[in-house]
C-alpha cells in the first residue's frame, strides 16, 4: 500500500446526466451542496446511445462553466468509431475540459456491433495519439475483478495495459471489502504500476437498487451487510443510518491505510455523501479538513 501514500489526496464525485428540466435543477442543487467536499473534480457518466452522449456533454460543460467545478466526462468506446471519438475529444478540448474518464463501456441492448475499439486500453492509446498529453486520463480498476475477466491475473494484466497506454490515474469499481482494495494495490505494485488508484465509494441508501447494481457490475455485498439491509425492509431511515456508518468506517480505514482520496458515486444525491464526509472530517489528522 505504500506507493499510494505518496500521492496528494483527491476527493471527487460522480453524477449522471439528468433527463428532465426538474432533474437538471435538482442536480445543480446537489452539486452546490457537494462543493463542501472541495472536489478536485466531478465526473459525468456516459451511455453509448446518441442522446445520452449529448446529455453528458451538456452536463459537463454546464457544471464547469456555470458552477466553476472542474468536470470530467466519461467516454466509452464500445459501439463507437475513431471518428466519433475524435469529434468528442475536439468538442471537449474546445470547451476547456481537461480530464476524461476513459472506458470500454458495456454493450447497450439492441446494438449489435462492438465498434472500432475493443478495449479501454485501445481508447486510452487513441486519446493519447490524437491529443498528446492534453487530457488527464482516468481509467477504471476492479479490486474484486471485472465480471467478464477470465481470471484475476489476466484482469490485472489487462488493467496494466491501460496504464501503459497512458492513463494518469484510476478510479475503482465500488467495494465494501477494504481487503480487496489493499490486495489490488499490492498486486499493482508488484506489476510496477505507479499511478494513483482512488477507491470508488458507493453510499448505501437503497438496498434493492444496490443489489441490482452489484449483480450487474460484480461488486460483492458482504453477507453481514446484506443480512442487515434485508432485515430493514422498507425502513429507509435505518438503511441510511446503517449505510452511512458502514461506509464511513470503510472510508476511514482506506484513508488511514494510505488511499489517495475517495471518489463518491453519488447517484445525483448529496445527502449520504455529505454524511460520510462529515464522519471522515472528524477523523484525527483527517485529510478531509
Ligand atoms: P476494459 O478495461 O476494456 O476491460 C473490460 C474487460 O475486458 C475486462 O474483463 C478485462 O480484463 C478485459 N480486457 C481488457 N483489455 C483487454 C485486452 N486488451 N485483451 C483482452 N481482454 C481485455 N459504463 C458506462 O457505460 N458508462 C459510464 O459512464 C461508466 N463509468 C464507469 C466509471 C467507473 C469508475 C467504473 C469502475 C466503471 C464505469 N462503467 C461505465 C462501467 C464499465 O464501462 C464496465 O465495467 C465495462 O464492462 C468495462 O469497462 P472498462 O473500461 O473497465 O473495460
Amino acid at each position: 500500500m505504500n506507493s499510494q501514500r505518496a500521492y496528494p489526496k483527491s476527493f471527487s464525485f460522480e453524477l449522471f446526466p439528468p433527463k428532465t428540466e426538474a432533474a437538471e435543477l435538482a442536480l445543480k442543487n446537489t452539486v452546490e451542496q457537494l462543493r463542501q467536499i472541495n472536489p478536485s473534480y466531478c465526473s459525468v457518466t456516459f451511455g453509448a446511445g446518441g442522446s445520452t452522449r449529448e446529455k453528458t456533454f451538456e452536463t459537463v460543460v454546464n457544471i464547469q462553466d456555470d458552477m466553476g467545478i472542474a468536470c470530467a466526462p466519461h467516454i466509452s468506446c464500445i459501439a463507437s468509431t475513431h471518428s466519433h471519438i475524435r469529434e468528442m475529444l475536439d468538442a471537449y478540448k474546445d470547451r476547456g475540459i481537461k480530464r476524461i474518464v476513459a472506458l470500454r463501456g458495456d454493450m447497450p441492448s439492441g446494438m449489435l456491433t462492438t465498434g472500432e475499439l475493443r478495449y479501454a486500453n485501445e481508447l486510452v492509446a487513441f486519446i493519447r495519439q490524437e491529443t498528446g498529453k492534453y487530457f488527464h486520463i482516468e481509467v477504471a480498476g476492479y479490486p474484486e475483478v471485472h465480471p467478464q475477466a477470465a481470471n484475476a491475473e489476466k484482469d490485472l494484466l489487462n488493467f496494466k495495459r491501460k496504464v501503459e497506454a497512458g492513463a494518469d490515474s484510476v478510479v475503482t469499481q465500488y467495494f465494501y471489502n477494504a481487503e480487496s482494495y489493499f490486495r489490488f494495490i499490492d498486486d499493482c505494485e508488484k506489476q510496477g504500476i505507479d499511478i494513483p488508484i482512488v477507491p470508488g465509494i458507493m453510499p448505501i441508501t437503497n438496498y434493492t437498487q444496490l443489489a441490482r447494481f452489484s449483480e450487474l457490475c460484480g461488486a460483492d455485498i458482504p453477507r453481514w451487510i446484506r443480512k442487515r439491509l434485508e432485515f430493514f425492509g422498507d425502513d429507509r431511515a435505518s438503511i441510511r443510518a446503517f449505510g452511512v456508518d458502514v461506509v464511513s468506517t470503510l472510508c476511514r480505514r482506506l484513508l488511514e491505510q494510505g488511499a489517495p482520496g475517495l471518489h463518491f458515486y453519488t447517484l445525483n444525491q448529496a445527502e449520504a455523501t455529505l454524511a460520510i464526509w462529515k464522519n471522515i472530517s472528524e477523523m484525527e489528522n483527517s485529510p478531509a479538513c
